[in-house]
């Protein structure tokens, strides 16, 4: 039975690491939480502490497959993030963005629930337009390695917009950059734990060509506040919104922030850069800032401060770097 007041929530991908940081805000909003996970690239490490609230209930689950719950919101996260998950099972990648959105939307059309889409800076794919406002229709190969990735991305947002447009469903898609935080993955590949795990680690730090290039980072919380207001925000809000963090580093600036605040003794090494990298990332989020009020607080180091404890932590290094 329904409790008085108590909004249920869908999460999919909720034992992920935005996944988790999510069910966590919604249950200290009130909200009675379904998490839903296949543990693909999530664990129940990231939600265990959870499992004693009666208001959390976590389903293993495949978004690919139907589901029939009663829900009043829906956020759908599940898919794997990082190259080194998603290149894994291609195929499974790019059926977790289709089939998994026609799921979700189907799921929201039957129950009216509000539905949001975890989408990504990717669906941009090699800009020629920096920084990339909403706008931008993108520059993606649709038969690459990172197809499967980006190209399910695309596909779930179109399946959004025709399901609002065909049947009326109340959407809302944001498009993430670069994010981080504590349970990120260590072995996913991506800079920032790459960084911290080589300095906790006392290995040297590996830049990939001169390092140069530039990236933006957002702390997790700042962008489940950004997910919260997107949410709550009018009915015509649709997106899709970009958020991420505009400050921009370059990546041996990222370098030596790290092993500052680590300590260590850790050299910096410069290793072939991989093809088709980047040379600037960084989200134009005039929309957020305007539509929703919403910008990232929360500056580099201090952000960088509980992401490198909780990895020490992970790594099981206690006090000692
Ligand atoms: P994550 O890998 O930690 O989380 C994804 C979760 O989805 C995992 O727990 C995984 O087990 C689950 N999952 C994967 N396939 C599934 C399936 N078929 N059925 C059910 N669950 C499934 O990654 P994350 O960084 O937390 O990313 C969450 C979402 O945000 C993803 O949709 C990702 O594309 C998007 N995103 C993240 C970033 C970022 O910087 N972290 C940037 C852009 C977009
Ligand atoms: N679906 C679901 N849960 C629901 C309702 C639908 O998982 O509560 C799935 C269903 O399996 C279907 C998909 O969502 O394949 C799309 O549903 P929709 O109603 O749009 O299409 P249809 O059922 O007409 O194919
Ligand atoms: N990078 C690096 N060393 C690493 C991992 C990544 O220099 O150990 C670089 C990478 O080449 C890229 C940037 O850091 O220029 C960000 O890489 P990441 O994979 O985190 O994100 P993305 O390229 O998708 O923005």
């Amino acid at each position: 039975m329904r409790v008085a007041n108590r909004k249920r929530v869908l999460v999919t991908g909720g034992a992920g690491f935005l996944g988790s940081h999510l069910c966590e805000r919604l249950l200290n909003e009130n909200c009675d939480v379904l998490c839903l996970d296949n543990f693909y690239s999530g664990t129940k490490d990231n939600v265990a502490h959870l499992l004693n609230n009666p208001f959390f209930e976590l389903i293993r689950h495949d978004v690919t497959f139907p589901l029939y719950v009663e829900v009043d919101e829906i956020f759908n996260l599940a898919c794997p993030a990082s190259p080194i998950h998603y290149q894994w099972d291609p195929v499974q990648t790019t059926k977790t963005s289709v089939h998994g959105a026609i799921n979700m939307l189907g799921l929201a059309k039957r129950t009216k629930a509000k539905i949001f889409q975890a989408s990504t800076s990717e669906v941009y794919g090699d800009p020629e337009v920096h920084p990339q406002p909403e706008s931008y229709w993108g520059r993606v190969n649709p038969i690459g390695i990172r197809s499967c990735y980006d190209e399910g991305k695309r596909c779930a947002e179109t399946l959004f917009f025709d399901y609002r447009r065909q049947h009326g469903l109340e959407i809302k898609v944001v498009r993430i950059f670069n994010t981080y935080g504590p349970r990120m993955h260590p072995n996913d590949g991506r800079v920032v734990s790459n960084f911290i795990v080589q300095a906790l680690r006392g290995e040297d730090i590996t830049i990939y060509g001169d390092g140069l290039q530039s990236r933006s980072f957002c702390y997790v919380d700042d962008l489940i506040e950004g997910f919260m207001r997107m949410m709550a925000s009018p009915q015509e809000v649709t997106g899709p919104i970009n958020m991420g963090n505009p400050d921009e580093f370059t990546i041996r600036q990222l370098a030596e922030t790290i092993l500052a605040m680590v300590g260590g003794t850790s050299k910096l090494v410069f290793k072939p850069l991989p093809q088709d990298d980047p040379r600037q990332r960084q989200p134009d989020i005039t929309v957020a800032r305007t539509v929703l009020g919403w910008q990232p607080q929360v500056r580099l180091a201090a952000g960088l401060e509980p992401t490198i404890a909780y990895f020490r932590e992970v790594l099981d290094l206690g006090g000692k770097g």
